[in-house]
């Protein structure tokens, strides 16, 4: 079965790389390797075996994209190579922490802003219902 792709543009790999790096923490490693352990070098998606030096281009799939869920009997995992990891979801589950964080810094201010505005409204009225700021 094969499947026509576009190639990834260079600054799009880039970012991937760099994404994929920094997640290459100790605990990141920890799950890689077991999952490695656990099943066959071969990308779920397009059945391509990996060995080798090619083998770190085989990565670990969220299923649920949620990286800090990492059950030991990897049923959270699925084997992809970088290819059809990206494919995958669009490479959003690596960048995703990033464009995550990102939206509760800009959400998470301003909600809170208001919750304070309103809790202020709120106290104010009921403790100090004559003062006026
Ligand atoms: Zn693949
Ligand atoms: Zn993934």
């Amino acid at each position: 079965m094969l499947r026509k792709r576009k190639p990834m543009d260079a600054q799009r790999k880039a970012t991937l790389k760099a994404a994929w790096k920094r997640e290459g923490d100790e605990k990141a490693k920890t799950y890689r390797e077991q999952a490695l352990k656990m099943f066959p070098h071969v990308c779920q998606r397009c059945g391509r075996e990996f060995s080798g030096a090619r083998l770190r281009e085989l990565t670990v799939h969220h299923k649920d994209g949620n990286h800090m869920n990492n059950p030991p009997d990897g049923s959270n995992w699925a084997l992809l190579c970088l290819y059809c990891h990206d494919d995958e979801h669009g490479a959003y589950e690596h960048i995703g922490v990033d464009i995550e964080a990102q939206q509760q810094l800009t959400t998470t201010p301003s909600l809170g802003f208001q919750a304070f505005e309103g809790l202020r409204a709120t106290l104010a009225s009921a403790e100090t219902p004559s003062e006026s700021e």
